[in-house]
Order: C-alpha cells, then sequence, then structure tokens
C-alpha cells in the first residue's frame, strides 16, 4: 500500500523568523498524521528549518536543484549542497520553473537523474496548461512529461520518484480539478508508468495532486483511489490550514 505524501511548497516566502514560526507550529500537528509531511523551503532558511523540525515527523525539501555536480552555474544549488543541508525531497520540474525559468523536458530529466544518484527523492511535477485542457491534450501532455522525465532511469530508481500532477490553470488560482478529473489523469500516468516499467512499479509510485489544495477540498481530494497526496502552495504558508490538510 502506497503512504500518502503531502508537501508544502513554500515559494519564494518567508525569511527565517517566519520560517522557523511555521516550522515550530506545525511540527505537533505533523506528529499527529499517518502520512508522510514535507516541507519545500526556500534555501536560505533550510539549515534553521532542519534545526525547527529535528526530532519530528517533518521532512525537509527544497524547490529545485541543478543537474551537475559543481562548476561555474553562478545562483545554482547542487544536490550534495542539499543533502549537507539534510534535505530528503527536492521539487523537479514545477510549472513555475518550466513557465518562468525555461525548463524543459530534457532539463528535467537531467535533474531527476542527478537527484537520484545522490538519494534525493524527486517531487516531478507534470500538468497542462488550460489552452491544453481545453484542446482536450491533458492525457498526451502528462504522457509526454511522465515519459521524458523518467527517460534512462531504472526501474528500481523510478518506484522511489514522487509525481504531482498539478494542471497549471490550478496553480493558485482558487480553482482545483474536480477530485473525479484529478483521479482519472493521475490514473491515466499511472498506467504511462506501467506501460513504461511495469505494473509493480507503478503499484509503488506515489502520485500527488497540486492546484489550489486547501483544507476545505483536501478530503474528497485525498479519497480518490488513485490520488496518493497533495502537493501544496498557498495553504501550506499557514499553519493552521496546512496541519488541517496533514490531517484530513
Ligand atoms: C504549487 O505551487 O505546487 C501549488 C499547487 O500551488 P497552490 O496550492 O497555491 O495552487
Amino acid at each position: 500500500m502506497r503512504l500518502p505524501i503531502i508537501a508544502g511548497n513554500w515559494k519564494m516566502n518567508n525569511t527565517i523568523e517566519d520560517a522557523v514560526k511555521l516550522a515550530n507550529e506545525l511540527k505537533e500537528e505533523a506528529n499527529k498524521t499517518d502520512v508522510k509531511v514535507v516541507i519545500c523551503c526556500p534555501f536560505t532558511v533550510l539549515a534553521d528549518v532542519r534545526k525547527a523540525v529535528e526530532g519530528s515527523k517533518i521532512k525537509l525539501g527544497a524547490q529545485n536543484m541543478h543537474w551537475e555536480d559543481n562548476g561555474a552555474y553562478t545562483g545554482e544549488i547542487s544536490a550534495d549542497m542539499l543533502t549537507e543541508q539534510g534535505v530528503e525531497y527536492v521539487i523537479i520540474g514545477h510549472s513555475e520553473r518550466r513557465q518562468y525559468f525555461n525548463e524543459t523536458d530534457e532539463t528535467v530529466n537531467k535533474k531527476i537523474k542527478k537527484a537520484l544518484e545522490k538519494d534525493l527523492i524527486p517531487i516531478l511535477c507534470v500538468g497542462e496548461t488550460l489552452e491544453e485542457k481545453e484542446s482536450n491534450t491533458t492525457n498526451e501532455i502528462v504522457k509526454r512529461q511522465t515519459v521524458k522525465a523518467f527517460e534512462g532511469v531504472e526501474a528500481e530508481d523510478a518506484k522511489k520518484i514522487v509525481i504531482a500532477y498539478e494542471p497549471i490553470w490550478a496553480i493558485g488560482t482558487g480553482k482545483t480539478a474536480s477530485p473525479e478529473d484529478a483521479n482519472d489523469v493521475i490514473a491515466y500516468i499511472r498506467n504511462v508508468v506501467k506501460e513504461t516499467y511495469s505494473e509493480e512499479v507503478s503499484e509503488v509510485v506515489a502520485i500527488q495532486y497540486g492546484g489550489s489544495v486547501k483544507a476545505a477540498n483536501a478530503t474528497e481530494i485525498m479519497n480518490q483511489e488513485d490520488i496518493d497526496g497533495a502537493l501544496v502552495g498557498g495553504a501550506s504558508l499557514k499553519a493552521e490550514e496546512f496541519s488541517a490538510i496533514i490531517n484530513f
């Protein structure tokens, strides 16, 4: 059975004081839940949040990394720099990175492979734009993104990857995919993993939904058969909301 995983994506929010306060507020709530809880912080607060969540169930995540080990890549962060900070998860290919920072299926694939090599668990984001949804190409888009991201990844490593299905039109907009529609796309992605690897791999891979998840809709989303958790943006910045989501 797949254990649900709920990850907060803080994006470019929280300086140290606010980050530590929020992490402290979440600790107790995280210890009450059976799901895996991850908070994906900005790089600059990782060290302080690590100290704050020590001894709790909360795992540390980052929001991006480079695919090279080191070198002349001004402004970038390597996998080793993350693991050194106690980071266990890393979001790869978030739509905001694809949209604003020119990330492609190719760079996403390189990052996925490097993260796995360095024992980081990638949270791979896939999802369609509103235009793509309206032209009924959602399945085609998520299939392409998933297949390309997994290219060259061995089956045993593929099992470790967490996929987040995030329709772009639902991110930060207050619009959510209906739980049934989200479940259908996620079941489709699971089938893509099955076709690429095997039924065994597809049954192990956790696939989250992301896009305006909040306390009010978390239970309905999480109760869907194929949905194994959530990637939460805006609502993860409020202790009360995120606590309610992880205890859905
Ligand atoms: C996200 O950033 O991955 C996200 C899903 O954001 P929000 O929950 O704010 O829509």
